[in-house]
């Protein structure tokens, strides 16, 4: 026991410092998630490079804290997906998102379809499936207007266990994506092998794609290989009009980024949204 607590005396201030910030985060998040009236839903417009209409929709999460304000999802996500508190989150993203992009839908009489990030910690859950077939039942979200984004790190860790969970959770109708394609190990080879719809081409390849040749090289690598698998291609950070163009130049449909619009709240979306169809 004294042996133990002297060494504390080997942590150094500022260790110290983070640790006990991010237990401060994890006590407010805590309690955050009783009623989660500090949370809110934002929508990043997908659209089309080629028209610039908008054809479905990232939700992401908010966090906006009373005792810290706006808190980012880098800083709060990978510390619920330590302590399990993703669980509840997670469902109640789900939840939420389809509920509010049903109701938008039903006001415009266009189905449309939303895309959500699961943590490999949700994915992880045997019960995930049904978790979904809740959130489907509860909200009367059609499962083909919901596409699920997860990374490929978190389908390489545990390859037949993921296999088996995508089936599952294809068999229900819902799409999958590949999220920030490129930043993990998985080849292009193993991709084959998953149920996907539709892989997004992570920003970091796309910030440099027209002067770094070596990024224009792997984006076109990504796009021929995914085309020839038959799925469909996001762009992922496009900024400026140059992106855009080179993207849609190599054959990529479907790009995100600040160049069309931020993620926006439901209701400044539902006004991109009505802007985008008389376009
Ligand atoms: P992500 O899934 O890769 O989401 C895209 C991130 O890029 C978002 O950051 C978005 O705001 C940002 N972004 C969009 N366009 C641009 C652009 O043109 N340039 C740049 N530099 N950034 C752009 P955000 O909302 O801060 O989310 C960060 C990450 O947190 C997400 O990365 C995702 O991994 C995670 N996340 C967010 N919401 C959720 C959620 O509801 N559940 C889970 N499990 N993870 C989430
Ligand atoms: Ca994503
Ligand atoms: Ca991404
Ligand atoms: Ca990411």
């Amino acid at each position: 026991k004294e042996k133990g607590r002297n060494t504390y005396h080997f942590f150094t201030p500022d260790l110290d410092a983070t640790a006990q910030a991010k237990r401060a985060i994890e006590r407010d998040l805590r309690h955050a998630i009783k009623t989660f009236d500090e949370f809110h839903i934002v929508y990043q417009p997908i659209v089309d490079l080629e028209t610039g209409q908008m054809k479905s929709a990232e939700a992401l999460i908010r966090w906006h804290s009373a005792e810290r304000g706006l808190v980012s999802p880098d800083q709060f996500i990978p510390l619920a997906e330590r302590n399990h508190l993703i669980l509840p989150i997670g469902e109640w993203v789900l939840e939420t998102a389809c509920r509010e992009i049903k109701s938008w839908s039903e006001q415009s009489q266009t189905p449309f379809r939303v895309s959500i990030n699961l943590s490999s910690r949700q994915f992880k859950e045997d019960n995930l499936p049904e978790v979904i077939k809740g959130v489907l039942d509860r909200t009367g979200f059609n499962p083909n207007q919901l596409s699920l984004e997860i990374t490929e790190t978190l389908m390489m860790e545990n390859l037949d266990e993921a296999l088996k969970m995508l089936h599952e959770l294809k068999a229900m109708g819902v799409r999958l994506s590949i999220d920030d394609f490129g930043t993990g190990y998985s080849s292009l080879n193993y991709l084959k092998r998953f149920p996907l719809d539709t892989l997004k081409i992570d920003r970091m390849f796309v910030r440099d794609v027209t002067t770094n040749p070596e990024d224009a090289a792997v984006v076109a690598a990504i796009l021929t290989m995914a085309h020839s698998m038959g799925l469909e291609v996001v762009g992922e950070g496009i900024e400026t009009k140059d992106h855009n163009d080179f993207l849609f130049a190599k054959g990529c449909q479907l790009g995100q980024g600040y160049y069309f619009s931020r993620p926006l709240r439901i209701d400044e979306f539902n006004l991109f949204a009505e802007r985008s169809e008389y376009e």
